[in-house]
């Protein structure tokens, strides 16, 4: 084993270097600069971090983002490595005590942020300390041609070449245009640096398009599964991340909010809030994103398109940096497209128009491919994917329906008409929808033959064909604030001869449906209920502690101790993410969690935690046989012939549970009779109940049925109604 590979297992608790670590941790060992251009969530700390720890001096770490410095900073010092930043935040007391350690040997990183360099007393320090190494984040910022330029980071290249004795210089950024890793190379002046990129791809995002009839209900519903994980909604405008804050957060939702029309002070403590858990969902604008290095955030909503590809999957991308599942959720709406066209449209400068609306018309079609959404990206960014399809995007999970729209969009062209082309979407759809407004009767629209023609549509499907009938060409937006709708000559085409209109819609596969994949914890392989358990341990101790929650563990050490249920030293330590120091700070209080979990549950740890190291060490067993969820022990009880109140009493758990358990089961196609618990003679009264209300909520259902029904005869029958519904599809 070597020093590195040591060192990794003992402070990270990491058993394995990822894609390019080694390579540029060797490399740097050598003494030779290196760039290292790998995507968010990559790894690329480590590869300065070991070698800093090997080196015989200090490693100085330039860094941009201030408010990221101090999470690193306690990350490193939790494993055990002392560390310490420099930069505006420290009171003068702090930054002359801080001072004092340096020239006192007292840390291997020091974080910088680059006006620093500007400061004489500083470089006068460093001269005093003896630097191996001259670490730049975030590099592209030494760039005019990066989205994030820093003047500053023009300072650091005559910096280095002032000290007593050149350090070896390493720099790390995700960006990879050959303009930008040209400039950092000739302005940071690396000498004949080992280059390596590990490519864009981030296989641990599961990406998928959406087209909502109705985005909040959308949003509602996902939130409804996923309200416990961490995730940010980014909106296109301040006033729709005020309209979603005002919605979810009443409805009680640990919910922030983030724009540039709060004060900074809301700002940050929101920031804050979500960093340190105490909110798990952020409504945002694109203002919000830059300088969170939370790595438990399980998913991104984009509730708008936005304006290009590079914005989209940067944001995106600030998912799943603890490398587990995390899903990328674009809600695209046709209406996305003309905002964003009119936006173009309102700045000024006419040059830059025809390149914005390239990059544009580039999303909008990624919104639209049929093929696989994860090799648009890679192939966008320049990349030649290995893999025609991933399997882990909404286009490989799903298959594409054509439907005829010929007689609604006549229906829509000729309200336009009728209307005398003087009037926007809004009151074109309230028309179509037959709406009992005052202004609809007061302007005789509703005398009109086509008033209330399409009646039997949502506004929001209404919009979404009229929306569709622009992007094409046939309808045309006239007017800045409140643009109105005009025929094209297209138009009569549609209205006048045969032209067939068609639309694209997506399905998703069965299989994918079925597991609910809005609920992003459905493909769970982990005791779900400890894993809350430990999670709200996590909270504590972090706020004990004054730090985030994923500095004390990420979600995956968390999910792998739900997996393996560790017990000893020697089982926590071979849990992924738990170093030597994390051990000794945490292992024991959460042992004792694992411990009275499993004695609560009755779970038979002695089949099983051999098992799970045995195949922890073994990678490549299949995952489904360490399958270890709450629910198998259940299924197994009932398959023995327990009733569902002897599990009950003997799992400790109430009946609610139990039942959730075994209907899970059944929803997954295990073989289990649930009948014996169920009234069959229900079915058709149920069956028929959902026909009227919809099966997406169990309560509307049972407030219409006799109470006899139990929710237990509901939830079955919903799943088996789910399943038919499926088969008859197929
Ligand atoms: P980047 O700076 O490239 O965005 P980070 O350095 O923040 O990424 O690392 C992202 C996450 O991956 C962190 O939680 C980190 O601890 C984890 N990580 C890094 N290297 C490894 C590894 N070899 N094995 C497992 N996890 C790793």
């Amino acid at each position: 084993m070597t020093k590195s590979q040591e060192l990794l297992k003992k402070y990270f608790g990491y058993e394995n270097f990822r894609n390019g670590q080694e390579e540029i941790i060797n490399h740097i060992l050598e003494s030779q600069d290196c760039l290292g251009i790998m995507p968010t969530g990559a790894g690329k700390s480590i590869c300065y971090q070991i070698p800093a720890m090997i080196l015989p001096g200090v490693t100085i770490v330039i860094s941009p983002l201030i408010s990221l410095m101090k999470d690193q900073v306690d990350s490193l010092n939790q494993i055990g490595i002392p560390a310490t930043f420099i930069n505006s935040t420290l009171s003068y007391s702090d930054y002359s005590q801080t001072l004092e350690n340096i020239k006192h040997n007292i840390y291997k990183i020091i974080y910088v942020a680059p006006e620093r360099l500007n400061s004489e007393t500083f470089i006068n320090l460093l001269n005093t300390i003896d630097i191996s190494m001259f670490t730049i984040d975030e590099a592209h910022c030494v760039s005019q041609w990066g989205h994030d330029f820093r003047p500053s980071y023009r300072e650091i290249a005559n910096v280095i070449l002032n000290l007593k004795k050149r350090p070896i210089v390493s720099a790390f950024t995700a960006t990879a245009t050959q303009i930008v890793k040209d400039d950092i190379i000739n302005l940071l002046h690396l000498s004949e640096p080992f280059t390596l990129t590990t490519g864009f791809d981030r296989a641990n995002l599961n990406f998928s398009i959406k087209i909502p009839d109705n985005k909040n209900k959308f949003i509602s519903d996902f939130l409804e599964k996923n309200s416990k994980s961490s995730g940010i909604i980014y909106c296109a405008t301040r006033k729709t991340v005020d309209a979603l804050f005002e919605e979810f957060a009443s409805l009680g939702y640990a919910a922030s909010k983030y724009h540039g029309g709060m004060s900074e002070k809301a700002r940050t403590k929101n920031q804050e809030d979500f960093v340190y858990d105490r909110s798990n969902i952020m409504f945002a604008t694109n203002a919000f994103g830059m300088g969170i290095d939370k790595s438990n955030i399980r998913y991104v909503i984009h509730y708008n398109m936005p304006k290009d590809l590079e914005s989209y999957y940067q944001e995106a991308g600030r998912s799943g940096r603890d490398g587990d599942n995390s899903n990328c959720i674009l809600l695209f709406s046709r209406s996305d497209i003309v905002t964003n066209k009119f936006l173009i449209e309102q700045t000024p400068s006419e040059n830059n128009h025809k390149i914005e609306y390239e990059k544009l018309n580039d999303i909008i079609d990624y919104c639209n491919t049929d093929k696989c959404l994860r090799k648009y990206i890679l192939e966008y960014f320049g990349e030649i994917p290995l893999f025609d399809n991933c399997e882990n995007c909404s286009n490989c999970l799903s298959t594409t329906e054509i439907t005829d729209i010929t007689t609604d969009s006549k229906k829509i062209l000729s309200c336009i008409k009728r209307m005398h082309e003087r009037f926007g979407s809004g009151l074109v759809t309230d028309v179509l929808k037959g709406s009992k407004s005052s202004k609809i009767k007061s302007m005789g629209f509703d005398k009109l033959s086509t008033y209330g023609i399409m009646s039997e549509y949502s506004k929001d499907t209404i919009k979404d064909i009229i929306y569709f009938l622009i992007t094409e060409g046939y309808i045309k937006c006239v007017g800045d604030k409140y643009p109105i709708l005009v025929l094209n000559n297209s138009a009569n085409d549609i209205l006048f001869t045969n032209k067939q209109v068609f639309i694209k819609r997506k399905i998703e596969k069965i299989s994918k449906l079925e597991k609910g994949s809005s609920n992003i914890l459905a493909d769970i392989d982990y005791d779900a209920n400890l894993f809350e358990t430990l999670r709200v341990l996590r909270k504590e101790v972090a706020e004990k502690n004054s730090i985030a929650p994923f500095i004390v563990f990420t979600d995956v050490s968390l999910k792998e101790m739900c997996k393996y249920f560790p017990v000893t030293k020697e089982e926590l330590l071979n849990i992924s993410g738990v170093g030597i120091n994390k051990f000794e700070n945490y292992g024991e209080v959460f042992i004792n969690s694992i411990k009275t979990y499993v004695a609560e549950n009755n779970i038979d740890l002695s089949n099983f935690s051999k098992k799970s190291i045995l195949s922890k060490k073994n990678k490549n067993t299949s995952i489904n046989q360490n399958k270890v969820d709450t629910k198998i022990l259940t299924y197994n009880m009932y398959q023995d012939g327990k009733s569902i109140n002897e599990i009950c009493e003997s799992r400790a758990l109430k009946r609610p549970t139990i039942e959730n358990h075994l209907l899970k089961c059944f929803e997954e196609g295990l073989d289990i009779k649930l009948e014996k618990d169920i009234n069959i003679n229900f079915k058709d009264e149920i069956y028929k109940a959902i026909e009227k209300v919809g099966y997406e909520k169990l309560r509307p259902l049972k407030d219409i049925l006799p109470d006899a029904v139990t929710y237990l005869d509901i939830h079955y029958f919903v799943i088996l109604y789910k399943k038919e519904k499926m088969i008859n599809m197929a």
